[in-house]
Formats: C-alpha cells, sequence, structure tokens
C-alpha cells in the first residue's frame, strides 16, 4: 500500500510514538489521545481493517489481542481497567484504512459510546 498513512509508520517513513514491537506488530500513542492512555496497535501488513480479515488471520489477531492486553498491563491499566476498539468503515468510525485497535485506559469510559 502506497498511500496507507499507518503503512509508512510501520515502515519507519513516518515517525511515531512507538512503545511495543513485534516482527507482525507495532505499537504507538495516538496522536491524538482520548484518553490518558491512547494506544493503538496495527499488525504491519497492510490489512484495510476487520472486513478484510480471514480465517489465514487467525493467528496474526490473536498475536494482536494478546499483546494489547501485555501492553495494557506494561501501563498500569490492570487494576482500575481499560478498553480495547476496532472502528470498521464509515458507521464504525473508522478514519485511516489500516487496521488497528486502540487501547484506552487512565479514566473511567462512558458505554454505550456516542
Ligand atoms: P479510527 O478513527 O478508529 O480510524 O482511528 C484512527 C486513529 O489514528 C485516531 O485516533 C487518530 O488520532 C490516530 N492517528 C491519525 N494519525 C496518526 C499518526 N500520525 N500517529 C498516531 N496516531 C494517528
Ligand atoms: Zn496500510
Amino acid at each position: 500500500m502506497n498511500d496507507c498513512l499507518f503503512c509508512k509508520i510501520a515502515a519507519g517513513e513516518i515517525p511515531c510514538n512507538e512503545v511495543f514491537s513485534t516482527d507482525n506488530l507495532i505499537a504507538f500513542h495516538d496522536i491524538s489521545p482520548q484518553a490518558p492512555t491512547h494506544i493503538l496497535i496495527i499488525p504491519r501488513r497492510h490489512i484495510s481493517g476487520l472486513d478484510e480479515i480471514s480465517n489465514n488471520d487467525q493467528e496474526l489477531m490473536g498475536e494482536l489481542l494478546t499483546c494489547a492486553k501485555t501492553i495494557a498491563t506494561k501501563e498500569g491499566l490492570q487494576d482500575n481497567g481499560y478498553r480495547f476498539v476496532i472502528n470498521q468503515g464509515s458507521d464504525g468510525g473508522q478514519t485511516v484504512g489500516h487496521l488497528h485497535l486502540h487501547i484506552l485506559g487512565g479514566r473511567a469510559l462512558a458505554w454505550p459510546p456516542g
């Protein structure tokens, strides 16, 4: 994907505030945090969103979730709790077309979402 913001971040072409990285994933602070802790974790491979994942991605999605949990714990969120969010498509509020999971914590989060 030539013109994808998060592919460029994964490739190191656009800087980010990285917090965690594996061969398959990279996590970095959201540029516009909506909570005291707001981190995004993305696959390095371009996947446009949840709608594009298949059975072949089960291992990757498992790694995404378990690494997100590791990050939440490292950030000290385990006691008070936290939220993971994946927005899909326009009704879901997705603004960047590269799969990403939001790790949100550090304050009480409202429910239901707006
Ligand atoms: P979504 O609305 O679910 O697609 O989330 C996209 C997220 O990417 C938003 O929370 C943005 O603040 C965040 N974002 C956009 N550009 C950057 C960037 N260059 N570095 C870090 N986060 C970004
Ligand atoms: Zn991409």
